[in-house]
């Protein structure tokens, strides 16, 4: 083994995957030695994660909050000191509404995601016809799918519960999450749980009912221990399941503003892109950057690097460095673009009493918002007292053009739509638009086994980790996961 005083680690991509990656090698060197240095295209690091304060709001740049029960967010949330800060989903209000013939309706309560778990609220909802109605009862009914392979979300939800019920109540509610195009997005590599729960109950709706039934078992035994219920037992809300996600006061940015901090502000390199990549005769890697600064080209020699950029960028450098398969892998992962225009109001100027999480629109509406949070009333803390903080979510395969439109425009179009959804009355306080071109990943059918080619292809080179959103996972604690996975990979190989 080389002396690992000497070890030199190369992370591309200063996003929540690179910088998770980053802090992973720097915390794990062999015996606390070596130097890992970042490099990142913008001028600041995180990727798409950035918070903006301004005049008391707290407003969130892309991500919003993220999940808990995949863990590795919360660890490393944990281990950057900001635990105390993590706040949880109001528990008022944990339900979505549905724009359906430019009127928000309430998504049946118990309907999380893709399924129904209570049959009042489905019977009584006006989103559906009676026919609707009959076909999503008859689910139950349904002889389970053999066989493992995958499918589209449409082709699963439509054989399971209609098409009516796809269209109204599912294909809002995913491309709300996905800004996926649902004929091509693939079932196993998005909502596996899904698949698994058709699969052992035979029917969504008998595994989602069994599951509600657990939880309020669950809740009267905690209650009866300890005094109160947690709210992981409430079974009382709709749409995503709003109990399980998180954010940190003070927004998401701290988390890669706080291992930032823990990085060697030498070795950080923004307004930088790495643009070749090669193997040396040594069997090490060289990198060569250019600054976006002032053209200034550079190479150095590394022992083992980790991509944490877009596939799209991964897959040049790995092109550059005749690395031919796996790059061929990762720039076959298509990306779309997403816009997120943040608007604050007073709230005497808002008609919709905002009694809800936020709202998702089927694509029949042909309105180009996928999807509207009631940001603050997600998280109180978000808006100073008498005001309200709303974000609308846009572009996705649904309406890619937006992306590209002026920002005056974009401000313009989502405003009117999102005024007369919400019966707002004046002018905004203040607005954020931010765009976020080709940098959402599509998991496509066959997603899963081009990730796995994937992953047998890299094990030819152990000193060369990737790492991002396009693998397993979009979500926060997904890409945490991949940047410190990499980051294993490639540290078990040094230290042979
Ligand atoms: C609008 C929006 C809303 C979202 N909402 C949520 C949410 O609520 N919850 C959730 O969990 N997730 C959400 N996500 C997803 C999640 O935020 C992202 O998947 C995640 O932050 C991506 O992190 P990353 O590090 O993999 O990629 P990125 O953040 O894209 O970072 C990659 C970085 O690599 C840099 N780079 C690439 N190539 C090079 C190169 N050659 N040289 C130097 N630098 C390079 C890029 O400039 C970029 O900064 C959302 C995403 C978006 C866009």
């Amino acid at each position: 083994m080389e002396d690992s005083k000497d070890l030199r680690i190369a992370v591309v991509g200063g996003g929540i995957s690179g910088l998770s990656a980053a802090l992973y090698c720097q915390e794990h060197f062999p015996d606390g030695h070596g130097s890992v240095s970042v490099f990142e295209k913008r001028e600041r690091l995180g990727g798409v994660l950035n918070t903006e304060l301004r005049d008391g709001f707290e407003i969130e740049q892309s991500a919003d909050n993220f999940i808990t029960t995949v863990p590795y967010g919360l660890d490393l949330c944990r281990r950057l000191g900001l635990e105390s800060d993590i706040v949880t989903t109001t528990p008022r209000n944990r339900q979505t509404f549905i724009l359906w013939k430019d009127r928000l309706h309430k998504l049946p309560d118990g309907f999380m995601m893709m399924a129904p778990s209570k049959w009042w609220p489905m019977a009584v909802t006006r989103l559906l016809s009676p026919f609707g109605k009959l076909r999503a009862a008859m689910e139950y009914f349904i002889p389970a799918k053999k066989g493992d392979e995958d499918e589209s979300m449409e082709s699963f939800a439509v054989r399971r519960l209609g098409r009516e019920v796809f269209d109204r109540l599912i294909e809002p509610l995913v491309s709300g999450v996905y800004a996926a195009d649902m004929t091509r997005l693939s079932l196993l590599a998005t909502l596996p749980r899904f698949r698994e729960m058709e699969k052992k109950h035979g029917s969504l709706i008998r595994a989602m009912r069994k599951n509600c039934a657990e939880m309020k078992k669950k809740a009267r035994q905690e209650k009866k221990k300890n005094g109160t219920a947690s709210q992981n037992a409430d079974t009382r809300q709709s749409g995503p399941r709003y109990n399980l996600f998180v954010t940190v006061k003070g927004g998401l940015g701290r988390i890669t503003s706080e291992i930032e901090k823990r990085l060697d502000p030498q070795t950080v390199y923004c307004r930088t892109e790495v643009t070749q990549m090669a193997r040396t005769e040594s069997g090490k890697w060289s990198l060569t950057w250019r600054s976006l600064e002032d053209g200034r080209t550079e190479s150095a020699e590394f022992d083992a690097v980790i991509l944490a950029g877009e596939s799209h960028n991964i897959a040049k450098l790995l092109g550059s460095a005749q690395i031919a398969r796996p790059a061929e892998l990762l720039a076959g992962i298509e990306h779309t673009g997403t816009v997120i225009l943040t608007a604050a109001f007073r709230r005497e100027d808002i008609g919709h009493p905002l009694d809800g999480m936020g709202a998702v629109v089927p694509a029949k509406e042909k309105n180009p918002i996928l999807a509207l949070s009631f940001s603050s009333e997600k998280y109180p803390h978000r808006a100073p007292e008498g005001t309200v903080l709303i974000r609308i979510f846009s572009g996705g395969s649904r309406d890619p053009e937006i992306v590209d439109m002026p920002e005056d425009e974009v401000r313009d179009l989502l405003l009117e739509k999102m005024a007369n959804c919400l019966k707002i009355q004046g002018s905004p306080l203040m607005t954020s638009v931010s765009r976020w071109p080709n940098t959402m990943p599509q998991f496509h059918l066959g997603h899963l086994e081009r990730i796995a080619d994937l992953e047998k292809e890299m094990e030819a080179y152990p000193t060369l980790g990737v790492a991002g959103n396009s693998l397993t996972g979009v979500g926060i604690p997904h890409c945490i996961h991949s940047g410190e996975e990499a980051a294993r990979k490639v540290l078990a190989a040094l230290e042979q």
